[in-house]
């Protein structure tokens, strides 16, 4: 079996707002076509394109739109990907990773939840960052306490996406 097989349809990191807030189109994407097949463009600069994620396309496992996937997404490998392809490290030895940056994620996004902000549209790192950014209530040390365990979570994870992924 190929690496990807094994590992991407078991993560989805790149694709759910894990691993990027969003992503640019690059020269020879063609725009509209990928309008047309369910990405939400927006003008991220004067002159670059990029789309938001989690990704309309992104079904959960797998990518809907995989064969006419944007040039960025076709040339991304992550960390762990590279490593099993050159026999560095197991299919297996990377699953694990894969189960503790998800199980990561997730516990950061329920702590999320718990603070009030719901929006499962909205990258990760946004939605830490405008509960962070919110004024903090003294009189709640329940949801003080939450803040500090979001803190804590979003860090280790970040430790891990950039220990394992992003590079
Ligand atoms: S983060 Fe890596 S293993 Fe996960 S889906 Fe993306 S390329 Fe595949
Ligand atoms: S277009 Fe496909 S590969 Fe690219 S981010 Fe969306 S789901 Fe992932």
């Amino acid at each position: 079996m190929k690496s990807i097989d094994a590992l991407c349809p078991n993560c989805g990191l790149c694709c759910d707002s894990t691993l990027f807030a969003d992503v640019e189109l690059r020269a020879g994407d063609d725009a509209k076509r990928l309008k047309r097949l369910g990405l939400t463009l927006h003008q991220k600069t004067k002159t670059k394109l990029a789309f938001s994620q989690p990704c309309a396309c992104f079904d959960g496992k797998l990518c809907r739109i995989y064969a006419e996937r944007p040039k960025r997404c076709g040339l991304f490998e992550c960390g762990l990907l590279k490593r099993v392809e050159v026999g560095e490290m197991s299919a297996h030895a990377a699953l694990k990773k894969i189960t503790s940056a998800k199980n990561q994620a997730e516990q950061a996004r329920g702590l999320l939840r718990s603070l009030g902000q719901r929006d499962e549209r909205m990258a990760l790192t946004h939605r830490y960052a405008g509960v962070m950014a919110s004024p903090m209530d003294f009189s709640k040390p329940e949801e003080m306490e939450l803040r500090g365990e979001l803190m804590l979570a979003v860090n280790d994870l970040m430790t891990q996406l950039q220990r394992d992924f992003l590079r």
